[in-house]
C-alpha cells in the first residue's frame, strides 16, 4: 500500500489544486491511498468519498498550525478547531485520529519531549523539508524518530502543485484487504519510505499562489517577508534535537 500523507487542495490558502485533479495524478503516479490536509480547513476532506475511488483510498485530515509547529491530523471526521498544540492533539484523539508531527525541524527549531509524548508519529520524510535553506530538516526528523520508534513514521509531498504528488511516499505491506489504513499504519510492520526532494522554488511558488489569490500590500508584505525568513534560514543552518528528547545513552556519546 502506497501512501502519500500530506497533500492540499485549493481550500488551503496557497494551493488550487482540485481533488479531482489530485485523484488522476496521484493514481498515475501509482498511489493507493493520499491524505488530503488543508491548512486549518476541513472544508474539502470532510466531503471525500470514503470507499475507494478507482481504486484510490483518500484519507481525510488536516494541517493545524500551532505554537509548535504544524501539526497533522490523519483520518479524522470533523474539523479541528483550536490551534493550540496539545487542544489540537486532544481534538484529533477524541475524534479517533492519529496526530503526527508535520515536517519537524523545517520551520521550527526544537522539538520537545512532551510533545513527542503526545503525539501519535513523526513525519520522517516531507518532500519540501529539503532545500538549502532546511537542508537537514528530513535527517533531523528520521533522527527523532529513531529516539522514539514506538511512534508511527509518516512520509508526504505537502504537494501545493500537481507535479509534487508523490515525491514523499511510504510503502507499507498490506497482509489483507480490509482497506483499514489507520491500522496498516499503527502496525508499524516494516514500512518503506520512497523519498523524492521537491526543489526549493516550489515552496516560493506556492507563496506566490498565496499572493494572488489574496492580493494586497498584506500578503506582498508576507511574500517578502518569506522570502527574507528564507534567507535567514539558509544561513542559521540546522536546527536541534532538544536536549531534554536524547535518551541517556546518545547524550552520554555526544
Ligand atoms: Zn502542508
Amino acid at each position: 500500500m502506497l501512501m502519500d500523507l500530506h497533500c492540499h487542495t485549493d481550500a488551503s490558502f496557497d494551493s488550487r489544486m482540485t481533488v479531482e485533479r489530485i485523484a488522476d495524478r496521484a493514481r498515475a503516479r501509482g498511489l493507493d491511498a493520499i491524505a488530503i490536509t488543508d491548512h486549518n480547513t476541513f472544508a474539502v476532506a470532510r466531503d471525500l468519498p470514503t470507499e475507494p475511488q478507482d481504486g484510490l483510498y483518500f484519507i481525510r485530515g488536516i494541517e493545524i498550525g500551532t505554537e509548535r509547529g504544524d501539526v497533522l491530523g490523519l483520518f479524522i471526521e470533523q474539523a479541528v478547531t483550536t490551534r493550540d498544540f496539545c487542544r489540537a492533539v486532544d481534538e484529533i484523539h477524541e475524534q479517533g485520529g492519529l496526530a503526527i508531527l508535520a515536517h519537524p525541524f523545517k520551520w521550527t527549531r526544537q522539538v520537545a519531549a512532551d510533545s513527542l509524548r503526545r503525539v501519535d508519529g513523526i513525519e520522517v520524510y516531507n518532500a519540501r523539508g529539503q532545500g538549502f535553506s532546511r537542508w537537514n530538516a528530513n535527517a533531523l526528523a528520521r533522527r527523532l524518530w529513531e529516539m522514539r520508534p514506538e511512534l508511527i513514521p509518516t512520509a508526504g509531498s505537502d504537494a501545493h502543485l500537481y507535479s509534487e504528488i508523490g515525491r514523499g511516499r511510504i510503502e507499507c505491506p498490506a497482509s489483507d484487504e480490509s482497506g483499514d489504513l489507520k491500522a496498516l499504519l499503527q502496525a508499524r510492520n516494516n514500512p518503506r519510505i520512497h523519498r523524492q526532494d521537491s526543489s526549493l522554488l516550489t515552496e516560493t511558488r506556492s507563496q506566490f499562489t498565496k499572493l494572488t489569490k489574496r492580493p494586497g500590500a498584506k500578503q506582498l508584505l508576507r511574500f517578502g517577508l518569506h522570502l527574507a525568513r528564507t534567507g535567514v534560514w539558509t544561513l542559521r543552518g540546522p536546527g536541534k534535537i532538544g536536549p531534554d528528547v536524547l535518551p541517556p545513552a546518545i547524550e552520554e556519546a555526544s
